[in-house]
């Protein structure tokens, strides 16, 4: 998990640091975390199951398959 760290100038001119822990992607804010491997997906990378009764998404066509095509 990484930690994200953005500092930035208020209009006002206070300066404010802002921490975003869990959520690296928040200016990608279309990825969604893999149920089964954790990893980040964009919609098209994903797929839902039904897994313990609820539906969850999943790596498509599998988490294995979806890291080797992107290399990781
Ligand atoms: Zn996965």
């Amino acid at each position: 998990m990484t930690k994200t760290v953005t500092t930035r100038i208020n209009d006002d001119g206070l300066r404010y640091r802002s921490k975003t822990v869990g959520s690296p992607f928040a200016s990608k804010a279309n990825t969604r975390s893999c149920f089964k491997c954790g990893k980040h997906r964009t919609p098209d990378q994903l797929q839902s199951k039904k897994l313990l009764g609820k539906t969850e998404m999943v790596c498509k066509p599998s988490c294995k398959e979806l890291a080797e095509a992107l290399g990781e």
